[in-house]
């Protein structure tokens, strides 16, 4: 029941995940955005071996790595349905359905909206979340397959997790959310939150991971309320220049 997490930059703005089991000792990576970054990122780790792919949605920065991983690794490829349009897949996965890791248990939760098939992965022992494209800091994916209503669902059932739930988003784009977020909450804690944010981007420092909590006080699409105003802040972003 621990897990050790790494984090590493690939591609433009994505970031790759290495995670293992500690007491098995068995190595997953979520989403592969680039087959020699996290190659790479195994070798560094010392970890020594990859075991499972953990896919969150069908897009190649998140399911381009796939076959080579699978190729030199071996590696068995869990996600849903739709990675199939993009990539090869050995095991669908569905809400409600579970992903173990060695000792780990990964609970799988649809979260439409971004794409439809969307699914994130938690272990709620650990408190660490997967989250994909659904939420980023201060930001959340666009909405290129789902309705407003069906990303808003899948906020809520992120919501129902524990506030110190661990969040790992896949892309850096907190700096560009948090000039969003200023343009629609002008209360003094907010900008101090995104101060940080501007200062680890600064010094050129992840801002991933966040957590459930800082993300319920700061995250002005997940503060939205209702659908509706949800739908009406995404488009604002969508357009958003800043
Ligand atoms: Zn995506
Ligand atoms: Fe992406």
């Amino acid at each position: 029941m621990a897990l050790d997490i790494r984090i590493f930059p690939c591609l433009n703005d994505n970031y790759g995940f290495l995670v293992r089991d500690r007491a098995a000792g068995l190595v997953a990576t979520v989403d592969t955005p680039d087959a020699e970054a996290i190659q790479r990122d195994l070798e560094t780790s010392g970890w020594g071996r990859l075991d499972l792919i953990l896919n969150t949605h069908w897009h190649p920065d998140h399911t381009q790595g796939n076959a080579a991983l699978k190729a030199a690794t071996g590696c068995e490829i869990v996600g849903p349905e739709e990675v199939r349009r993009a990539a090869p897949l050995d095991r669908v996965v569905a809400g409600g359905d579970t992903v173990m890791l060695g000792e780990t248990t990964f609970e799988v939760t649809e979260t439409p909206g971004h794409t439809l098939g969307h699914i994130v992965y938690r272990s709620a022992a650990d408190d660490q979340a997967f989250v994909g494209d659904t939420l980023f800091v201060m930001g959340c994916g666009r909405l290129f397959e789902g309705t407003p209503e069906q990303m808003w669902d899948s906020f809520q059932a992120l919501l129902r997790w524990p506030d110190e739930t661990t969040i790992w988003c896949a892309h850096e784009y907190s700096a560009a959310n948090a000039r969003f977020t200023l343009s629609v909450d002008d209360r003094p804690e907010t900008a101090a939150h995104a101060a940080k944010v501007f200062d680890l981007r600064e010094q050129g420092r992840p801002t991933v991971p966040t957590t459930l909590a800082a993300e319920k006080a700061f995250n002005p699409f997940l503060r939205a309320g209702d659908a509706a105003t949800f739908a009406a802040l995404r488009a604002a972003k969508d357009s958003f220049v800043g």
